[in-house]
Parts: C-alpha cells; structure tokens; sequence
C-alpha cells in the first residue's frame, strides 16, 4: 500500500490571493479586498475542483498525473489564506475529499499571527488541517512595522499556543533575513525567540524587493520612504543566514533544503514534491500546476479568474510542455536546492547526457562538492547559492 501511494501521490495546491494590507516588498498578485469577495472567490475555486477533468480537456492539459492518483498533500498559501473563514477551508478540503481519491498525510495552512484565533484553530483542526506555515518574519516590532506586516512580537507569542492547544502538532516558522533595519543584534534575537518556540520547521528566506513595491521603487529612485535606507546589504544578509545554519543546527534541526531546517521527520511532504519534480495541482487564480509533461498556470487576476470559471472556462496563462532539456535543467537547478544533493550518475542515465564537463569547474571552484556519483552544493557556499545556479546555467 505504501510503495502504491508514493508512487502516485499527487499534491494539491490552493492558491488564497487576499491580504490585510501590502507589505512594502511585495508585489505578489494579492488584493486587499472586502470580505463579501472570499464566498465567490472560494465557490470557484470549489467548482475548478469538482470539475477539474473538464476543465483540463478543455484547456489542453492532460494531466496524465490523475491516473490512479492518491492526493496526499494539501497547501492552503497566499496571500495569507488564514483570513478565509474556516467554513471556507472546510469548503475546500471538502471538494478535494470528494473529486479525488484522498489519504492525506499533510495539509497545510499558511497563516498570518494576527489571524489566529482560539475558535478558528480549532476549526482548522476540524476541517483536517495539521500544519501551520506561520508567517513570523521577524521578532523585531521596528523591523515588522517598516515592512508593512500587520502583526508584532506579542502577536506571535499570543498565537503559537493558541494553536498548540488546538492540536498542530506540526508548525513552521518563517523568517525573513534582511529586513530594514535588521540588525546583527536584532537578527540574533529573532532566531532566539523563534528556537525558544520550537516549531517543527523552519524557513529562513533572504529579502526579495520586488522591483514594482512600494520599497523597490523607493530604493530605485534612491529615496528614503518605506525605510529604503536601513535595508541591509547582500554581505550582511550573508552572515545573517550563516548565523541562522549555526543557530539551527545547534538547535537539532536539519538543514534539508537551501531555506529550509526541520526536527527529523516535519520535512515539508508537499514542498519537497516541488523539489523533487513530483506532480502537483493548484487550483485558483494564479496556482501553477505540473503533471510531470507539462506545465501551466491559471490567471492572476482574482475576478478574472472567478469570472472565466463561472463561465465554464479555466483561464490558463500560460501551457508549456516541458522538453528533455527543460527537465534536465529543472532536475539540476531543483534537485540541488536540496542538501542531499543530486545523483548524477542517475540524471545522466535517464537523459542520455554527459555532465562532468558542468560540475568540474564548480567542484574546482569550491562551490559544490562530489562524493561518488553525488553531488550537493558546498555548505559553506549555500548563502550565495544563486551563484552557483548562475554558473551552472551557463
Ligand atoms: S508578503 Fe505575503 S502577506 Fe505581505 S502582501 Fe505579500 S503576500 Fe500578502
């Protein structure tokens, strides 16, 4: 039974594009909508599940995935998907209970502190959610201001038991490096109060400015809104995520993936299909799908996207079949993300390819090692990993 669903499982993805306010370094495709919005937004997301076949006929997608597919993972993100009522979660996992063959080992709810309350955690319980991916950022209330983040410290410390008493036995924490005004200080703290918490997982991720926030053009412009002028510099985002490797390690996690620490056993399960190139669906406006041959992604627009499914119509964006070279590249650049690194000897097989040539120089570069016929990026090389990407790439 076991080797009968690893060998089908299928992750779901749903996408929650709604948001309290906008952080200053993002530009996701998240609106910032009254509530009336969430019923249609989920009674559609509802109907792309239910008739999900239809829909792919219909698009082009085959989605060959499907076959004898057990759907094992589920991963409510956003957005801030917490802000849903819990009806609507129970809506959702419903429809999927209903429109696929189920057995779910993980599901997951990216969730904002300040969401969090006694009832709705239970509720969450109820409807079978049993991770939380909480979205911390910081432990600094002068850092989580400046970005924007509805939330503060106490806001953390008031949720994280809410939702043990409730039953997560599973919750991760994020945190952002980088932040403006984070300090060596600051950075050291937040990863304290984050250890002495203990969440299962940990994410740790660099600051992205998105070029078209309100930070990005701030710091384009070269102005000083939005604190442009406190965001700190690639080096120290460098130390900072070297401080957070040697903080979390000794904290008994294990760094698994680049941004990813976790106790033994509370790897993400839906995550790491990402990663490992396993076949998910996402379902809602702006979810991207992947069937193993293809990839495509729905329209961003919220009332777009409700509108064309109201209308019998799944508005895909963008449908790429993905070629042997692509999938070479993505079992490169995805699998190395992973610190067990990657099995060349196994890649080569499969694509009838010779990569020696590509990973000589970064082994003679020290950025990545080899051991046999594996290779993994060099643990003192994994905060300026995109270089190494970049150097792969070439
Ligand atoms: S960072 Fe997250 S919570 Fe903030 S606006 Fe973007 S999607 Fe919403």
């Amino acid at each position: 039974m076991l080797e009968f669903l690893a060998m089908n499982s299928l992750g779901i993805y749903v996408q929650v594009p709604f948001c309290q306010t906008k952080c200053t370094y993002c530009n996701f495709h998240t609106g910032v909508v009254a509530r009336e919005r969430f019923a249609p937004y989920v009674g559609a997301v509802c109907s792309e599940i239910h008739g999900h076949e239809g829909f792919y006929a219909s698009a082009g997608v085959r989605a060959e995935c499907l076959r004898d597919a057990v759907v094992d993972t589920v991963y409510f993100g956003g957005g801030t998907p917490s802000l849903l009522e819990s009806r609507h979660l129970q809506q959702i996992i419903d429809e999927i209970r209903g429109a696929f063959v189920a057995e779910f080992a993980e599901v997951t709810l990216e969730a904002d502190p300040e969401t969090v309350e006694e009832e709705k955690a239970a509720a969450w319980v109820r409807a079978g959610i049993n991770r939380v991916s909480f979205g911390v950022q910081s432990f600094s209330d002068k850092e989580l201001a400046a970005a924007g983040r509805m939330h503060r410290r106490a806001d953390i410390f008031r949720a994280a038991p809410l939702l043990r008493a409730a039953g997560i036995c599973n919750i991760s924490f994020d945190l952002i490096a980088g932040l403006p005004h984070q300090t060596t200080e600051s950075w050291q703290s937040s990863l304290e109060e984050l250890i002495a918490l203990g969440p299962e997982h940990v994410s740790v991720y660099l600051l992205e400015v998105d070029e078209g926030s309100r930070l990005g053009k701030e710091l384009l412009r070269g102005g000083v809104r939005y604190s442009a002028g406190a965001v700190p510099g690639e080096d120290d985002m460098a130390e900072f995520y070297e401080m957070a490797q040697e903080a979390l390690r000794r904290a008994g996690y294990r760094h698994y993936e680049i941004s990813n620490w976790a106790k033994p056993g509370f790897e993400s399960k839906h995550n790491l299909k990402y990663w490992r190139r396993e076949p998910y669906l996402g379902f809602g406006a702006g979810a991207h799908s992947f069937s193993g041959t293809q990839r495509w992604a729905n329209a961003h627009d919220a009332a777009e996207y409700v509108r064309a499914i109201e209308s019998g119509r799944l508005p895909v964006e963008q449908l790429e079949e993905v070629t042997a070279e692509r999938a070479l590249e993505e079992e490169l650049f995805l699998g190395l993300r992973q610190l067990v690194g990657i099995d060349v000897g196994k890649i080569e097989r499969e694509y009838g390819v010779a990569l020696a040539r590509r990973f000589d120089p970064l082994t003679l570069a020290g950025l990545v090692e080899r051991e046999g016929n594996v290779v993994r990026l060099a643990e003192e090389k994994l905060s300026v990993s995109n270089e190494v990407f970049v150097e792969l790439m070439k």
